[in-house]
């Protein structure tokens, strides 16, 4: 299954919990996993507190301190978008979340986000559920 992300500013981190958690139910799958997979090279995917917005804001402001929008790199000369190419491979395109019972085995605070570092673009999210 796939989800599509249409992402409104260059740097935003964008909850896609709902959508998964629909997909999870559709597949009638009670014990096993699921991987939620961006299949891009500038956002990323992660699961982190979707209660208090300014986490979100938290998280985007330290990374852009660690890695600057431009700072000498290469690829910038091509693309100049490399802080988005550093930032998504430092959080990775991917995570997965065990099923139990049916359902998202998530924390209480924890929510799964798209991460966009190179947008506004529209982007692929692709949902694979694997049964026990
Ligand atoms: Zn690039």
């Amino acid at each position: 299954m796939q989800i599509t992300v249409k992402t409104r500013k260059q740097q935003e981190i964008i909850d896609i919990t709902r959508e998964v958690k629909k997909i999870v139910e559709k597949s009638k799958i009670k014990e096993g996993l699921c991987m939620v997979y961006a299949r891009h090279a500038t956002c990323a995917i992660i699961i982190n507190e979707n209660y208090d917005p300014a986490v979100c804001e938290d998280i985007l402001n330290t990374l852009n301190k660690l890695i600057p929008l431009h700072a000498n790199y290469k690829h910038d000369k091509i693309d100049n978008n490399a802080h988005a190419h550093i930032k998504a491979a430092i959080l990775g395109p991917s995570e997965i979340i065990p099923i139990s019972e049916g359902k998202l085995q998530l924390g209480r605070w924890q929510g799964i986000a798209l991460t966009e570092f190179d947008g506004p673009r529209e982007r692929e999210v692709i949902v694979e559920i694997v049964s026990k």
